[in-house]
């Protein structure tokens, strides 16, 4: 069985030779994440050209996220290497101290407003929690901390407060310059880090569509005051991420839980994509197997409907990104064969009404072809807003985007269960077309014999939204 569940991967040092692209490109990722917290431009525009040329050598499609830093509030950088804080030494953060002056006894930070942001008793928790600082008193710009749980502390880690609250403004001037580069690099996703709401988003939007990107917008839930907002951001948004480091460091661990669970069923819900992001094979940065927990956790996501997974760390810097992705493909492989014993199949909800043409046509096209058990779906489709609505509707059926648009090929590499084809008919005339798509089909042995194949499509070729027309066919009849 084909693989469902699309995997992202981010890119870092450990995979920027063009070895080890091509190696997690063949393991399995669907879509790379560019951090653009770290790097600069001209570094971004060398990954996306040699991610492009993965991609064509390995004949396989993959989209690109560029991930906005937003207003993360970072440490800067250590004189000598990662500094070891022991519990109940002092430690002092210091936006004055300069860039590069990091040691055991303290640490600049990105951020000159961190010192009125803060008071005396506030828990700071840095490199996503992993590290407790409690502030004790504020002198001149200095912060001093007293450290309550240890641990290494590496440069440009992030610095949250538990509870939340210390960061307003969620598109910063370097995000605003970063979402030009996007842009010029074609990005198919920019994701929003800290968004509090619906307007967040739509900035974004409308600064990408005024560079002139196409890409769609993914929302980053990851502050507090974002999982009170999810319908508004769920609205404007083609997709969000549960964006679980920083995440739980806002609502605390014990919430993490029930709180992605309700983010999967809102995003299915509501016709939003999602990403389940962070620490999925986190021991695997070190370890060439992921634990028993982590397998769980990526087969929960998968279980309860994510779009897809992510890693960070793990291909970014970790010592087996290719392996780490084999794993997460086939941990995805294994649960999806599982669906069936878990969740019941979704059809369409009870007295389902639909505004639009071309949606009903998809989501009725997933449950003709779940009840006649057909063997591939072939969406034909301009924009890739049909493969967006089919892959809402849970079936085992592969679903083919097939569209002459490069950037809709890779739009679709975020959607469960869809598969980007290539497809320019030569032909103009309906049923010609249709022997074209299923010839392709059969071409690549996805159909054969006497299977039947749903196809999707509009009048007009070229147009978007003018998908009208469901038609059911049988390989050996139309071939
Ligand atoms: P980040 O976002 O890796 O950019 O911090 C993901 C998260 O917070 O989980
Ligand atoms: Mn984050």
């Amino acid at each position: 069985m084909s693989r469902q569940t699309k995997i992202v991967a981010t890119l870092g040092p450990a995979t920027t030779s063009p070895e080890s692209l091509r190696a997690i490109v063949d393991a399995g990722v669907d879509v790379v994440r560019m951090n653009l917290s770290h790097g600069d431009h001209d570094e971004h525009r060398g990954r996306a050209e040699a991610l492009h040329q993965a991609a064509q050598d390995a004949g396989r499609v993959v989209g690109m996220l560029c991930d906005l830093q937003g207003p993360k509030i970072r440490v800067e950088r250590f004189a000598d290497g990662p500094a070891e804080l022991e519990e109940g030494a002092g430690f002092f953060l210091d936006p004055e101290l300069g860039g590069d002056a990091g040691s055991a006894e303290g640490v600049g930070v990105a951020y000159a407003g961190l010192p009125d942001d803060v008071a005396p008793g506030d828990i700071l928790l840095l490199a996503d929690g992993l590290i407790r600082l409690r502030v004790e008193r504020i002198q001149g710009t200095r912060i001093h901390t007293t450290v309550l749980v240890g641990g290494t502390l590496s440069d440009r880690k992030g610095i949250n407060r538990l509870g939340g609250g210390l960061s307003v403004r969620a598109l910063t001037d370097k995000d605003r310059v970063d979402i030009k580069l996007a842009a010029e690099l074609e990005a198919d996703y920019v994701a929003v880090s800290f968004p509090r709401d619906g307007a967040d988003i739509d900035e974004a939007r409308s600064l990408l569509r005024d560079a002139g990107g196409h890409g769609g917008i993914v929302a980053k839930i990851e502050r507090h005051e974002a999982v009170d907002a999810l319908a508004e951001i769920m609205e404007a948004a083609d997709a969000v991420m549960i964006a679980r480091g920083d995440l739980a460091v806002e609502i605390g661990d014990a919430e993490l839980p029930g709180v992605q669970k309700r983010i999967m069923r809102m995003a299915r819900e509501r016709d939003c994509v999602v990403i389940t992001a962070t620490q999925m094979m986190q021991s695997m940065v070190d370890n060439p197997m992921p634990t028993r927990a982590e397998v769980l956790d990526v087969a929960n996501a998968v279980l309860d409907g994510t779009d897809a997974v992510m890693l960070s760390e793990e291909t970014a810097m970790g010592q087996f990104p290719a392996e780490t992705v084999a794993a997460m493909a086939r941990v995805c492989v294994g649960a999806e064969t599982y669906a069936d014993e878990t969740r019941p199949m979704a059809g369409l909800a009870p007295g389902v009404h639909f505004d639009r043409i071309d949606e009903a046509i998809a989501k009725t096209a997933i449950t003709t072809a779940n009840s006649l058990g057909a063997k591939a779906i072939a969406a034909m489709t301009e924009s890739g807003a049909t493969a967006m609505w089919m892959s809402r509707i849970g079936t085992d059926i592969p679903i083919y985007a097939l569209s002459e648009q490069p950037r809709t090929r890779r739009k679709v590499t975020l959607y469960r269960g869809v598969n980007p084809i290539s497809f320019d008919p030569m032909q103009r005339e309906h049923d010609a077309v249709n022997r074209e798509a299923v010839a392709e089909l059969q071409s690549r042995n996805a159909v054969s014999g006497d299977d039947l194949v749903v196809i999707t499509k509009g009048d007009l070729a070229g147009v978007r939204g003018g998908t009208n027309a469901l038609k059911v066919v049988r390989v050996n009849e139309i071939l």
